[in-house]
């Protein structure tokens, strides 16, 4: 390649880059105007035209004039850039132990349509767990009245996931092992002529939690998840922690006490098999498989101060503090967040974590770290597969199709001299 071909193909590398930041920047703030857009991407304004000109003709963002209402500085109104709803958005599915969701999620995180089914998969065969996706899902679909264009889909499982092709290894809860997961779904749906990605539960509702709740803002997060086990998801540098295959972060099978239980991996004395619900319950006099009902009786007794359920959860407590302390001095996080059945007895169990803490932690990192519950509540996983399905359009917008037609919007700028090299962009994607 000869030197004009090396600057052509910088350029055309910072402009993928550029357009990925910007839709990035929609994607978790409001609506924007150009020079918002400007001052935050460290761009100048005739950049930013080209831009926004792009995304609007691959039918992702369009120009709206601010509503007279506002008091405007002097001077033109500067248009305000918004997402289409009618834009790309995501298929995401959620096979819980207890549960299927299904939503379709748009950019920003909308959630435009959701449905669930309570159900216990434990046992059931994922072929057929997957077909019944079907009765799911086609209805959601044909609901859309001006609803996004699904461009991929991703599936959140409590287990194993290999994030190359969507294989799950394992998913301990659901008695399965060795599925095609991506595979499946993509043969169910094939009609829709999209790639499906697949993620462990745990990492996908962390990541929606980093982008919108607890985790906002922060660069170095970590969610700790009770939900039937126990699940982590480790963010390091705004970045989820997926190790080399998609493996990293199970932080539920750290071993915490040489002589404990057998874990269900297999392993003895994991955090999981020491914290876990059905360690909760078994050290409460409960039954450990009791499930939801079991849970919030052992709640309303320590509600009512019963001796038991206190020392139970004072006891989860410890252990959840003992893990904490380990990935505070590993991972020196801003924040660390608990979810599922930690939130639920949060009151119960902060007091002994920051014991721990206290002890084990090494001080400066200790000092850093903010204890919090998260804030999504039940649609961190739909979110979160959602996220995963969107990140490669939001990691290059030049993957969508330049739309046919007249540009939707109030744009006013010339936009023809600056499509073309985002056309050539995106022929490669
Ligand atoms: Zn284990």
């Amino acid at each position: 390649m000869g030197i004009r071909g090396e600057i052509e193909g910088a350029q055309a590398e910072i402009r993928r880059r550029n357009l990925s930041r910007m839709l990035r920047e929609l994607h978790v703030s409001r609506p924007l105007s150009r020079s918002e857009l400007a001052a935050r991407l460290r761009v100048d304004r005739s950049t930013v035209a080209s831009l926004v000109s792009d995304l609007v003709a691959r039918g992702v963002v369009r120009e709206r004039r601010r509503s007279t209402a506002i008091p405007q500085s002097p001077g033109r109104p500067s248009p305000v850039v918004e997402l289409r709803q009618d834009g790309p958005g995501a298929l995401a599915i959620d096979l819980a132990t207890d549960w299927i969701g299904a939503a379709v999620v748009g950019l920003g995180g909308k959630v435009i349509a959701s449905t669930r089914r309570d159900v216990s998969l434990c046992g059931t065969r994922p072929e057929k767990v997957v077909e019944d996706l079907e009765g799911l899902v086609r209805p959601l679909l044909a609901g859309l009245e001006n609803g996004p264009r699904i461009v991929a889909i991703g599936v959140s499982v409590p287990g194993l996931v290999r994030a190359e092709d969507g294989h799950l290894h394992v998913a301990p809860a659901l008695g399965w092992r060795d599925v095609p997961m991506g595979q499946l779904v993509k043969t169910q749906f094939i009609d829709l002529n999209v790639p499906v990605f697949v993620g462990n539960d745990a990492d996908l509702a962390t990541s929606a939690e980093h982008l919108r709740g607890s985790g906002r803002g922060t660069t170095d997060f970590i969610c700790i998840w009770g939900e039937g086990g126990l699940g982590a998801g480790i963010v390091v540098d705004g970045r989820l922690l997926v190790g080399s295959a998609g493996y990293a972060g199970e932080v539920g099978h750290v071993m915490v006490d040489p002589d404990g239980d057998l874990c269900h991996c297999g392993a003895r004395g994991c955090l999981e098999s020491v914290v876990g619900e059905e360690a909760l319950l078994r050290r409460s006099g409960r039954d450990p498989l009791g499930g939801t009902s079991a849970l919030e009786d052992l709640i309303a007794a320590a509600d009512r101060g019963d001796p038991l359920a206190l020392s139970a959860l004072a006891e989860s407590g410890r252990g959840l503090g003992i893990g904490i302390s380990g990935l505070v001095n590993i991972f020196n996080p801003n924040r660390v967040a608990l979810g599922g059945l930690y939130a639920r007895v949060y009151p119960y169990v902060r007091a002994p974590i920051l014991r721990e803490l206290e002890g084990r932690a090494m001080p400066a990192p200790r000092a850093m770290v903010d204890l919090v519950t998260v804030r999504l509540g039940g649609n961190a996983l739909l979110l979160g597969a959602a996220e995963l399905a969107l990140a490669p359009t939001l990691n290059d917008p030049a993957i969508l199709p330049l739309e046919q037609g007249p540009a939707p919007v109030e744009a006013n700028e010339p936009t023809e001299a600056v499509l073309s090299p985002a056309s050539s962009l995106s022929a490669q994607g």
